[in-house]
C-alpha cells in the first residue's frame, strides 16, 4: 500500500489521461446548456506566478463542477502577447521580441499543464501572432469607415536625446529610464477610438450587472464621470472671440474673478503675443511641457500660473477679469479653459492668495458672514446668493438653473452634461505591437490599407534599438509604401502600433472560433457561446481592461456583428496572495529563503547573521522579495496540494496570507483522506454504497454518518454554486472526514460499511474539482473504470438531512448561557439533568441552587433555570 500520495506519479499520469481522451475539448452542442468561464489571459513574462495559480484555480474548480453539473463549458487560455517587456529583452538580449515572447509562452504553458488547469488547448491564442491581429486591424479599417476612429494632435512623452518617444512605463521621476534625461512633452498625430460617443450607454449599463461586484461598477461610473452643468461663454476682451468654460456651479459666475487656461490651450501664445508678460508665458509653457500632463500626474506640482496680459468678459457681471495660464488645467479636461471662483473652489482659493486676486463671496452660508478677505479658505456648499445682482437672496441650489435660463437668453450659456471620460488614444510609436493599417500619401492624405492586403505583419528581422524607440520608421521595406489610391510610390506606412488594450477587448470572442479564417469569429459560435458567463482577474483591471471590452462589443453590436453588448454576465475580483515581508539591516529585503531560525530560534540573514525584521503583510512582489515560487511548491507539493490550498487559505475575493504551515496543512489533510480510503479499500471489497433514506437505516451509527454525508453533499454543492466559497466547503468535507476516522474500523457491521463507502465515492466526487489527479486516482483504486470528471455531481437526498436531535438552549435567568443537542425523544428529566451538567451553566450557577427550572419543548427545546 503507498502511504502517502505520491504526486510525481500521480499527477501526469491522469495528465496523460485527459489529454489522451480529450475530456477538456469542447464543441457547440446545442443540446447542452453552455457555460463560458474565462480566466483574464497572461502577459507571457515566463513564469506564472503565484497570483496567477490562484486565478487559474479559481475558475478551474468553477469549471469541473459545471461540467459534472452538465453543462457544455468552454474554458480557454492563451497569450496577451505584445506589450513592452518584450522590446526591452530583446534590447537587453539582442534578440527578437518574437523569440523572447514565443520561448516565455512555452515554458508557461508548461507550467499550466503541470498544475493539472482543464483548458481546451487546442482553443490557445496568443495576440501577437497575424492570424490574430489581422482582425484588429480589420476592425480599426471597419471603424475608421464608420468615423469611430479619428486622428488628431496629442502629447507623448519625449526624450531629446534618445530622440524617442517614451512609454509612461519608461519614464522615471520625470526622467528617461535609460540616459536620465528631463522627459518632455511633444505633440504628435495620433490615432483615437470614439469611446465618448458610448459614454452614456456605458453609464447606464453599469447599473444592469447584477453579477459584478459594486466596487467594479462604482470604479467604471467614477471614471466615465457625467456631470450636469452648464457650459458659458465668456467673451475675450478686443476679440471678437469667446472663451468657452464648462462649469457645475453656474450659481457661482457672479465670483469669477479670474480665467484658467490650459498651457497647452491654442489660445495661450496669442493671447500673451505683445504684452508685457509674453517671455514669462513662453518661459512658463516651456517648463510645464516638462511636467507629467495628467489627472493624478499634475497633483505632485505646486499649483502656479502666469497672466497672459489678456482678459475676457466676466457674461454675469460684465467686468474684465484676467486671464491666467496655469499648471493645474488640463486641456483633456473640458475645454482645456476654467472660469476661477476663489470663494468657491479651493485650487482657485489657493492660486487667488498667492496671486493677490479678488476673492468674491457669491455664496453665503447660512447664519455665517463670510468676507472674500479673510475667510481661512473657500467655502463650496449652498447657502443664499450675494453680490449677484438681481439674483440676490435666492437659494443658490435654485439659482443654478434659474441663472444658466438667464444666461441663455442672453445668448452666453447652456445646459449641458458632461463627462470625465475622454476619448481611446491607441497609437503607440512602439515596435511590439499590431501596426495600424493606413497609409500616409502626400496628395491622398490619410489611405487606408485595402482589406486585401492584410495582415500588414510585424518585420520578423528588426533590431530593436538601443535606446528604446521602435525602428519601424527607419525600416524602408516597412515604412515605405505604395499609395493604394493614387498610385505614388513615396507614400507612407503608418509606424505606430496599436495599445496592447485592443488585443485584450475582444480576445474571448475569438476563443469561440479560433481558427477562423473568415473574419474576427464566426457567428455562430459567438452566438452559441458569448457572453462570458463568469469572468475572474484582478481588480486592478476595473477600469481600462473592462471598460474597454464593454466599449468593444458596444462598436461590434453598432456594426451588426454581434446582438448583446455586455462581454461578461459575472464577474470575480480576486484578492491578491499577500506575505510577511523579511528585512536584512545589511542586505535589505530578503526572499523567504534566505532567512532562517537559528539554534535560539531567532531569524537570522543566513549571510550575515543578522537579525532579521518581519514586516507588514503585503501584495507579493518581486522587488519586496515576499514571494512564492509556484514551481517550487509544485515540486514539493504537487498540483493538487498547492491548488488545495490557494483555496482553502480565504475565500476567492479576499486577500490571502501565504504561509507555508498553511500548505503542510493542506498535505496532511490529502494524506488523511488517502490513508483513510486505501485502509477501508478491503474491508468494503464486495459491498455496495447505501444510497436510499436515512430513515431506513437500523443504526444510529450508520444513520448518523449518513445524515452527515447528505448535509456535507448540500453544504459543498452551495458553496461552490452560490458564491465560490471552497474554503468552507473544504471545511466541510473535513468534518466529514474527521466522523469517518471516528468510526472503529473493527466493530462496524455491513450498513455501517455501506454508508462508508456511500460517504468517500462523494467526498472524492465532491473534491474532484479541487484536488483532481487524487481524486482520479482513488476513484480508480475504488475499482470504477473512465474519468471521475465524467461522472455527474452528486446530489444529496432531502430526506436525510436531518437528525432526529434537537437543539436544547439553556438560559440562567432568562439569559443565553449554552446550547448543546440531545435525542428528541429525551425525557424531561434527562434534559434538565444534562443542563445542569453542562460546563458552561455550571460556571453560571456557581455554588447557587437553582430555585426553579423550566423546559418548553417546541421546535427547539428551552430551559430556564432560575436561580
Ligand atoms: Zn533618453
Ligand atoms: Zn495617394
Ligand atoms: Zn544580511
Amino acid at each position: 500500500m503507498e502511504e502517502r500520495y505520491n504526486p510525481e506519479l500521480v499527477e501526469p499520469k491522469w495528465q496523460a489521461y485527459w489529454k489522451e481522451n480529450q475530456l477538456f475539448k469542447v464543441t457547440e452542442d446545442p443540446s447542452k446548456e453552455k457555460y463560458y468561464l474565462l480566466e483574464m489571459f497572461p502577459y507571457p513574462s515566463g513564469k506564472i506566478h503565484i497570483g496567477h495559480v490562484r486565478n487559474y484555480t479559481i475558475g478551474d474548480v468553477v469549471v469541473r463542477y459545471k461540467r459534472m453539473k452538465g453543462f457544455n463549458v468552454l474554458h480557454p487560455m492563451g497569450w496577451d502577447a505584445f506589450g513592452m517587456p518584450a522590446e526591452n529583452a530583446a534590447i537587453d538580449n539582442n534578440t527578437h521580441p518574437a523569440a523572447w515572447t514565443y520561448s516565455n509562452i512555452s515554458a508557461m504553458r508548461a507550467q499550466l499543464k503541470k498544475m493539472g488547469f482543464s483548458y481546451d488547448w487546442d482553443r490557445e491564442i496568443a495576440t501577437c501572432r497575424p492570424e490574430y491581429y489581422k482582425w484588429e486591424q480589420w476592425l480599426f479599417l471597419k471603424m475608421l469607415e464608420k468615423g469611430m476612429a479619428y486622428r488628431k494632435e496629442s502629447y507623448v512623452n519625449w526624450c531629446e536625446k534618445c530622440q524617442t518617444v517614451l512609454a509612461n512605463e519608461q519614464v522615471e521621476q520625470d526622467k528617461c529610464w535609460r540616459c536620465s534625461r528631463p522627459v518632455q512633452q511633444k505633440k504628435l498625430w495620433q490615432w483615437f477610438f470614439k469611446i465618448t460617443d458610448y459614454a452614456q450607454d456605458l453609464l447606464v449599463h453599469c447599473d444592469q450587472l447584477p453579477g459584478w461586484p459594486d466596487k467594479v461598477t462604482v470604479m467604471q461610473k467614477n471614471w466615465i464621470g457625467r456631470s450636469v452643468g452648464s457650459e458659458l461663454k465668456f467673451k475675450i476682451h478686443g476679440r471678437d472671440e469667446d472663451l468657452v468654460v464648462f462649469t457645475t456651479r453656474p450659481d457661482t459666475v457672479f465670483g469669477a474673478t479670474f480665467m484658467c487656461l490650459a498651457p497647452e490651450h491654442p489660445l495661450v501664445e496669442s493671447l500673451s503675443k505683445g504684452t508685457k508678460t509674453q517671455d514669462e508665458v513662453a518661459a512658463f509653457v516651456k517648463k510645464v511641457s516638462s511636467q507629467e500632463r495628467s489627472a493624478e500626474g499634475i497633483e505632485k506640482y505646486e499649483k502656479e500660473g502666469v497672466f497672459t496680459g489678456a482678459y475676457c468678459i466676466n457674461p454675469a457681471t460684465l467686468e474684465k477679469i484676467p486671464i491666467y495660464t496655469a499648471n493645474f488645467v488640463l486641456m483633456e479636461y473640458g475645454t482645456g479653459a476654467i472660469m476661477s471662483v476663489p470663494a468657491g473652489d479651493q485650487r482657485d482659493f489657493d492660486f487667488a492668495r498667492k496671486y493677490g486676486l479678488e476673492i468674491r463671496v457669491v455664496v453665503q452660508p447660512e447664519g455665517e458672514e463670510l468676507d472674500g478677505n479673510t475667510m481661512p479658505e473657500a467655502f463650496t456648499g449652498s447657502g443664499v446668493m450675494v453680490n449677484s445682482g438681481e439674483f440676490n437672496g435666492l437659494d443658490s441650489t435654485k439659482a443654478m438653473d434659474v441663472m444658466t435660463d438667464w444666461l441663455e437668453e442672453k445668448g452666453r450659456g447652456k445646459k449641458t452634461v458632461s463627462y470625465r471620460l475622454r476619448d481611446w488614444g491607441i497609437s503607440r510609436q512602439r515596435f511590439w505591437g499590431a501596426p495600424i493599417p493606413v497609409i500616409h500619401c502626400p496628395d491622398c492624405g490619410v489611405v487606408p490599407v485595402p482589406e486585401a492586403d492584410l495582415p500588414i505583419r510585424l518585420p520578423e528581422d528588426a533590431n530593436l534599438l538601443e535606446k528604446g524607440g521602435s525602428p519601424l520608421p527607419t525600416l524602408d521595406f516597412f515604412a515605405k509604401a505604395t499609395c493604394p489610391a493614387c498610385g505614388r510610390q513615396d507614400a507612407k506606412r503608418d509606424t505606430d502600433t496599436m495599445d496592447t488594450f485592443v488585443e485584450s477587448s475582444w480576445y474571448y470572442l475569438r476563443y469561440c472560433s479560433p481558427r477562423y479564417e473568415k473574419g474576427m469569429f464566426d457567428p455562430e459560435a459567438v452566438k452559441y457561446w458569448a457572453p462570458v458567463d463568469q469572468y475572474i482577474g484582478g481588480v486592478e483591471h476595473a477600469v481600462l481592461h473592462l471598460l474597454y471590452s464593454r466599449y468593444f462589443m458596444r462598436v461590434l453590436h453598432t456594426l451588426g456583428m454581434i446582438d448583446f453588448k455586455e462581454p461578461f454576465t459575472r464577474l470575480l475580483t480576486q484578492g491578491m496572495v499577500c506575505k510577511e515581508t523579511m528585512t536584512c539591516p545589511d542586505h535589505g529585503f530578503l526572499f523567504p529563503e534566505e532567512a532562517v531560525k537559528n539554534d535560539d530560534g531567532k531569524l537570522v540573514c543566513t549571510r550575515c547573521n543578522s537579525d532579521v525584521e518581519v514586516g507588514r503583510v503585503i501584495k507579493m512582489s518581486k522587488s519586496k522579495k515576499n514571494v512564492v515560487d509556484p514551481n517550487e511548491l509544485l515540486e514539493k507539493y504537487g498540483a493538487d496540494v498547492t491548488r488545495l490550498f490557494s483555496l482553502f487559505a480565504a475565500p476567492p475575493e479576499r486577500d490571502l496570507e501565504w504561509n507555508e504551515d498553511g500548505v503542510e496543512g493542506s498535505n496532511r489533510f490529502v494524506n488523511r483522506v488517502w490513508r483513510f480510503v486505501l485502509e477501508w479499500l478491503e474491508k468494503i471489497d464486495g459491498i455496495e454504497p447505501f444510497n436510499g433514506s436515512a430513515c431506513d437505516l437500523a443504526s444510529k451509527q450508520a444513520k448518523d454518518l449518513y445524515i452527515k454525508a447528505n448535509q456535507t453533499i448540500k453544504k459543498v454543492t452551495e458553496d461552490i454554486d452560490k458564491s465560490f466559497h471552497f474554503n468552507t466547503a473544504i471545511s466541510a468535507v473535513m468534518e466529514l472526514v474527521n466522523d469517518l476516522y471516528a468510526i472503529d474500523p473493527d466493530c462496524v457491521d455491513d450498513e455501517v460499511k455501506k454508508v462508508i463507502l456511500f460517504s468517500i465515492e462523494n467526498i472524492l466526487l465532491l473534491l474532484s474539482p479541487i484536488i483532481p489527479h487524487f481524486c482520479e486516482e482513488l476513484y480508480e483504486k475504488l475499482g470504477k473504470t473512465g474519468s471521475i470528471l465524467e461522472q455527474p455531481w452528486p446530489e444529496y437526498r432531502k430526506d436525510s438531512l436531518e437528525t432526529d436531535e434537537v437543539l436544547v438552549i439553556v438560559q440562567v435567568n432568562g439569559k443565553l448561557r449554552s446550547k448543546f443537542k440531545i435525542g428528541s425523544d429525551t425525557e424531561d428529566a434527562v434534559v434538565k439533568e444534562t443542563a445542569l451538567a453542562d460546563e458552561k451553566i455550571k460556571k453560571y450557577m456557581g455554588d447557587k441552587q437553582p430555585k426553579k427550572i423550566i423546559v418548553i419543548k417546541k421546535k427547539q427545546t428551552l430551559v430556564n433555570i432560575v436561580i
